[in-house]
């Protein structure tokens, strides 16, 4: 298996090294593995003037053409996807088979975006003789793009496939602490024949990245995924200068547990997705509501399955859940936990950090916890649970909706009117009912709230990096 990749930013469709770098720390034994180029003034300002041109190019190639390149750079992805996972598991710390799942869903993202580029539909408005309304959907131009470290090929995967479906270029600012993902995908397109400028990718400082690239007039739309607190300063920013963006933002999301579900096997799958990723997901099952009648079973079940977890370094087989990410997530869960427990709140398992080397931590399932914990408010991203008892549906979906956020619920139940009052009443962007799968190609994804704004995949996906342009043609000169 090849080492960790050598790492290079690529603007104008060339690769380049800086003087001054950053360490990649793998997470499961907190070995330095690589050095990313730390982007400067002058690198971001030809990455930018290289979008400006790359668009150009982009937005007169034609649709179909746009979607085999995209497809193209998909196969290269699908195949060398060991390669791929390799790199992911050294930088992330997620187990093999999960990193490579994940450059399968990755290339998956792309599929979908280039099966949209060709139908970006406008319309004809009925108008009366002698005049044609036309409604046109145009590339809106080049992009700002910032992904996160928690998926490191699928999160860039999913913003460039939104941008080069629809026309634009982009300059991706890749999450520094997983930098391979975005690499690979800019091997991807490069091999696959992309034209120079078209996507660009850096790394470096975010603060200075995102303050440069935004207030550039080349930019017309800033794509993020991240955290809230840093959504909303890119939104300021973007504010400044009028551009759009699409905000991919921090999730809390609420599973409602209903008395006449099948309590083990939801307990089951709970789980096993509340403690995928070690819980560094922005659909992450957290806050679980489930009625009393049921409670204490489906809590003995979530608490043995999530006890059974098999943690360890994700290059071992075996392994389903590997580190947390870095160092800062590892401190923040623990803090959390310490709140929960100091608030009352029970721990039914895990608890606390694995050794001393090492992003390590149990899986931890809390129980009982009071609404005033900070962990009912803020999202842990890491491998916690937290199983509150509730009285009847109204209470657990006024609890569910009193965070600020508003992106994945769930709902465990067979009845149809139980159904129809989360569809109705559940404050998020998306529910998923006896299934914890929030976020596919062909469904769109996003938040309400301080979830962010805008929708990534289904025919939605596009809807973002497209301006319309309604087009009034008479055929006589008034
Ligand atoms: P953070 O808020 O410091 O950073 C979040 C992401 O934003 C990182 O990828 C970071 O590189 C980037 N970032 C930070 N400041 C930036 C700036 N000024 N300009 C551009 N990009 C910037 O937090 P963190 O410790 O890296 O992650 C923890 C929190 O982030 C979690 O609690 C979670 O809410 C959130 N997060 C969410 C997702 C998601 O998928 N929605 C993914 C990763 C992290």
């Amino acid at each position: 298996m090849n080492e960790y990749p050598e790492l290079k930013l690529y603007i104008g469709g060339s690769w380049r090294t800086t003087a001054e770098t950053l360490p990649v720390v793998n997470p499961a034994n907190e070995a330095v593995i690589g050095q990313i180029p730390v982007a400067d003034t002058e690198a971001l300002d030809d990455a930018l003037a290289a979008a400006a041109t790359g668009f150009e190019t982009w937005r007169t190639t034609s649709p179909g053409d746009r979607a085999d390149l995209i497809r193209s750079a998909a196969s290269l992805l699908r195949a060398r996807q060991d390669e791929i996972a390799h790199s992911i598991t050294l930088e992330h710390g997620k187990p093999f088979e999960q990193a490579r799942a994940e450059v399968i869903r990755g290339a998956e993202f792309l599929e979908w975006d280039a099966g949209e580029a060709t139908r970006t539909y406008g319309r004809v408005i009925p108008s009366g003789p002698g005049i044609r309304h036309i409604v046109h959907h145009q590339p809106i131009g080049p992009v700002a793009a910032f992904s996160p470290w928690n998926f490191p090929l699928s999160q860039p995967a999913r913003k460039v496939a939104g941008a080069l479906a629809a026309g634009c270029s982009l300059v991706l600012k890749a999450a520094e602490e997983t930098p391979a993902g975005a690499l690979h995908i800019a091997e991807a397109f490069h091999d696959s024949g992309l034209p120079a400028g078209v996507l660009n990718l850096v790394f470096g400082v975010p603060a200075d990245i995102s303050q440069r690239l935004i207030s550039s007039d080349a930019i017309r739309m800033v794509a993020f995924t991240g955290s809230t607190a840093v959504g909303r300063h890119l939104t300021g920013l973007a504010s400044d200068h009028m551009t759009t963006v699409l905000m991919e933002l921090g999730g809390h999301a609420p599973v409602i547990v209903c008395e006449d579900t099948d309590v083990d096997a939801a307990a089951e799958s709970s789980a096993i997705r509340a403690m995928r990723n070690a819980g560094q997901v922005c659909t992450s099952p957290t806050r679980f509501f489930v009625h009393e009648s049921v409670f204490e079973q489906f809590l003995e079940g979530i608490t043995r399955r999530s006890a059974a977890t098999v943690v360890g370094d994700g290059m071992e087989p075996g392994v389903e859940m590997g580190p947390l990410a870095n160092d800062r997530r590892l401190a923040a869960v623990v803090e959390l936990i310490a709140d929960a427990t100091d608030a009352g709140g029970e721990v039914t398992t895990g608890g606390g950090r694995i050794g001393t080397t090492g992003y390590f931590h149990e899986p931890t399932v809390l129980a009982n916890v009071p609404e005033h914990a900070r962990i009912m408010q803020e999202e842990p991203f890491g491998p916690v649970a937290i199983v509150n008892p509730v009285d009847s549906l109204d209470t657990a979906i006024e609890r569910a909706n009193s965070v600020p956020y508003g992106l994945a619920a769930y709902g465990f139940t067979n009845r149809a009117d139980y159904i129809d009052r989360m569809v109705d009443r559940v404050e998020a962007g998306n529910l998923s009912i006896n299934t914890l799968e929030a976020s596919l190609p062909e469904t769109p994804f996003g938040g309400v709230k301080s979830s962010g704004y805008g929708r990534e995949g289904g025919t939605e996906g596009l809807h973002h990096y497209l301006a319309v342009k309604s087009v009034s043609h008479s055929t006589t000169t008034a």
